[in-house]
């Protein structure tokens, strides 16, 4: 072919043209790209292949085994390599495109294809691809490295010459996998094998066939082969009781269909009425119950690293002598279930993929998280009902408690008060409120109340309420209260004072009673005692009534007979003056002492109440010796009296002690009297009992008292004389306590009793 020679010019010149152009545009790129490098610090460009590798597939790309083998082998290509590995991959898909014819185009087009980028390794995966790269080993790669990478079926080499080439045969997974089968059926009576027709299936049921020889007579063989899809769907569904199913391959029906041989078991597994198994990992859930498989992703993966090994220098057949493969077995969950085999039937270390997890699986977390939740829910309603009936138990025994307190502080005629001291509250009972006189809805003020107390007895509370916060802790007291009626109430009050935990008083609660009633019965008792020792007084004088007649008459005998006397001095024409004025005194002094004979008598007689002040002991033995000085006198009996000078004075009633003391002697008396004796001796002594008292003792020469009678001389109307009232000496005891003192009566040892009675030393004089 000839060019016009102008339009070759022409175009040479656009041609340079553009070369200037793209030069300069390059230039400015390459520094571009320096400056880039320089700016991203410094670092080198993408390394360029260190080594090429293809894989040669014998089947189409999208094969299940060759998608998974594919993937293992870039996989580990890319892990397990420092250095930069460029990886080719080409399918000669040879059951699509049989015949030598093609495998000479394909030889052509790799040669024409690498020529440039030469592999320094070849991977071939599967029998076919392994079988093109034998056949013509000088044109298919000549010289490189070759890894067989096979799964179960295909074939290998007796012996390999060449020792570049790795193989490492994958163990006979279909005899194994019709082992476990007829394990798994030790019912099974026969086995349906089936195969496709391609060469490939041939190949393979072949040496299959060969294989079987080794099961003997165990089970019955039937080859579903050489079948249309149509015709192996019908044969499976019409399969006798008994069998089990083995797949091989199915690359190509009798139809002259092609296949994946997993699209084919798609096809004729649903029509099966046996179990299916089959030794591809890639059957696994496509309706085979499992197989013995070499998983394809170990396979990939170890073709690459025996690649691996050899482009590092290693020894191929030496890489591939150290290899081996372990067979696994694998299942489909959702098979084992429809023909009812247990895991626990399986093979140890069996892997069971798809596994349709039960509820319990798929929910356990859920199931456990809910029945935990109500678990605990229940525990939680199960505690609440626990704590509400603890509680309304308790409520009830409070109720019932407080009705019990309620019912024995209303049939104590108690109120209850309490007294917040942090609020400055006080909240009190209606009863309470009812003994001050409060209204029920009234406010209660601390001041209101003191108020309401009788003017005598608030100082004499508020004292009690300071030392019981000051730190007694407790007050027991009576009060009186004027209620707004006018009326007067005596109030016995207890109380108690509740500390924090820092020891200080947070609260006073107490209770009230009314106890008027016990107060004038008291009043009453102390009346009517009074009267009692009056009348004993009375008694008394009448007893000494002679006696005291004679000693008033003395002096009045006197007075007489002096008053007779000073007439007759007056009588005379010079009176002598002096000696009247002498018989005046003793006129006067006669007088005084009858008139100190009558008041002594007249104050015995006269006085009820009790008025207690500090008195001399000695005076008062004094009044009662002038008392029944003649008494005594008349009736023989000497009355000692021994009182110390010293002695301080007592706190008591005068008039009251005498009556003591006076009924001492006169029982006294009467004991000596009944003796007849000759010592006739009523003795009066005092001594200090300690610091606090004074011991009064009467006693006498008498009879004493017998020592069965001594217990009863105390008794109220115990006498035992024939006029006798037996009240003295109850009467006494009861003034001598109520003087604060005791009273006690003993006999002597030389004959004869002593009373003996204690008062307290006045405090005025104790204090000096
Ligand atoms: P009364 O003198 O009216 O009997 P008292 O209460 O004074 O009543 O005395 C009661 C009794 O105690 C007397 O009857 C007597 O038996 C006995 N008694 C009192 N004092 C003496 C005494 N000094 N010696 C012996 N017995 C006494």
């Amino acid at each position: 072919m000839r060019f016009p020679l102008g339009k070759v010019r022409e175009d040479r010149a656009n041609q340079e043209r553009w070369l200037g152009r793209l030069f300069s545009l390059t230039t400015v790129g390459l520094l571009i790209l320096a400056w880039a490098s320089v700016k991203a610090g410094g670092q080198a460009p993408a390394p360029m292949p260190s080594h090429r590798v293809l894989v040669l597939y014998s089947d189409e790309r999208l094969l299940p085994a060759n998608v998974i083998v594919d993937e293992a082998i870039h996989a580990t290509f890319t892990a397990d390599t420092g250095d930069h590995i460029e990886l080719y991959s080409e399918f000669l898909d040879v059951v699509r495109f049989p015949g030598e014819e093609q495998r000479q185009r394909q030889r052509d087009f790799f040669r024409e294809k690498y020529r440039d980028r030469p592999p320094d390794l070849v991977i071939a995966v599967g029998g076919g691809a392994f079988a093109f790269l034998m056949e013509r080993r000088a044109e298919s790669f000549g010289g490189v490295p070759i890894v067989y990478c096979s799964a179960a079926g295909d074939p290998h080499p007796e012996h390999l010459s060449d020792t570049r080439i790795a193989d490492v045969p994958v163990p006979d997974t279909a005899g194994r996998t019709l082992e476990m089968m007829l394990r798994l059926h030790p019912d099974a009576r026969h086995v349906a094998i089936v195969s496709g027709t391609g060469p490939r299936d041939r190949q393979y049921a072949d040496v299959f066939r060969e294989e079987l020889t080794t099961f003997g007579n165990r089970v019955a063989f039937t080859w579903l082969t050489d079948l249309s899809m149509e015709e192996l769907r019908g044969q499976l569904s019409h399969l006798p009781d008994h069998t089990v199913v083995l797949y091989l391959t199915m690359f190509q029906d009798a139809a002259g269909e092609t296949f994946t041989p997993r699209q084919a078991l798609d096809a004729f597994a649903p029509a099966s009425r046996a179990p299916i198994y089959g030794h591809y990992e890639t059957y696994v859930g496509h309706g085979i119950v499992g197989g013995s498989t070499v998983p394809f992703e170990e396979i990939g993966r170890k073709a690459a690293q025996l690649g691996i090994r050899i482009l590092a220098g290693e020894d191929a057949q030496a890489v591939a002598r150290s290899e081996s493969y372990q067979t696994v077995p694998m299942f489909d969950g959702r098979q084992l279930r429809r023909w009812k085999i247990s895991e626990q039937q399986l093979p140890p270390g069996s892997i069971v993929r798809f596994k349709e997890a039960t509820y319990w699986e798929q929910y356990h977390r859920i199931i456990i998280t809910s029945l935990s939740l109500c678990l605990l829910e229940a525990l939680l309603i199960v505690a609440l009902l626990a704590q509400l009936r603890r509680r309304r138990l308790a409520e009830a025994s409070v109720r019932e408690n407080e009705q019990r307190m309620s019912l024995a502080v209303d049939a104590a005629n108690f109120g209850i008060w309490i007294r917040d001291l942090a609020r400055n509250e006080i909240w009190a009972s209606d009863k309470w409120r009812e003994l001050f006189g409060f209204a029920p809805s009234e406010r209660l003020e601390l001041d209101a109340i003191l108020q309401r107390l009788h003017p005598d007895d608030r100082e004499a509370l508020q004292g009690v309420l300071a030392k019981a916060l000051a730190g007694e802790g407790r007050y027991e007291t009576e009060f009186r209260v004027m209620l707004p009626n006018g009326g007067i109430r005596w109030i016995s009050s207890h109380g108690r004072v509740e500390l924090d935990a820092n020891g200080q008083p947070v609260r006073i609660r107490g209770a009230s009673r009314d106890v008027t009633a016990d107060k004038q019965a008291e009043l009453d008792t102390q009346i009517l005692r009074q009267q009692v020792a009056h009348v004993g007084r009375i008694s008394m004088m009448g007893q000494l009534a002679t006696a005291l007649a004679h000693e008033i008459n003395q002096p009045l005998g006197a007075i007489l007979r002096n008053a007779e006397a000073a007439e007759l001095f007056m009588q005379e024409t010079s009176p002598d003056l002096d000696e009247i004025r002498a018989i005046v005194a003793d006129i006067r002094q006669d007088d005084q002492r009858a008139g100190a004979v009558i008041d002594r008598m007249r104050g015995l007689l006269k006085r009820q109440t009790l008025d207690s002040r500090p008195l001399d002991v000695g005076e008062l033995v004094g009044d009662v010796r002038a008392l029944v000085r003649a008494d005594a006198a008349a009736r023989h009996v000497k009355l000692d009296v021994y009182v110390p000078g010293d002695l301080p004075p007592v706190r008591g009633d005068r008039v009251h002690l005498q009556q003591v003391l006076l009924n001492l002697v006169l029982n006294g008396m009467d004991a000596v009297n009944g003796t007849g004796g000759e010592e006739q001796r009523v003795s009066i002594t005092a001594l200090l009992d300690g610091a606090q008292a004074v011991e009064i003792a009467v006693s006498d020469t008498g009879t004493g008292i017998p020592a069965d009678k001594l217990a009863h001389v105390f008794d109220p109307f115990f006498t035992t004389k024939p006029n006798g009232m037996g009240m003295g000496l109850p009467i006494s005891r009861t003034i001598i306590e109520a003087h604060g003192g005791r009273f006690w009566a003993e006999n002597n040892n030389s004959g004869g009793a002593t009373f003996r009675f204690t008062l307290p030393i006045a405090q005025e004089a104790a204090a000096k």
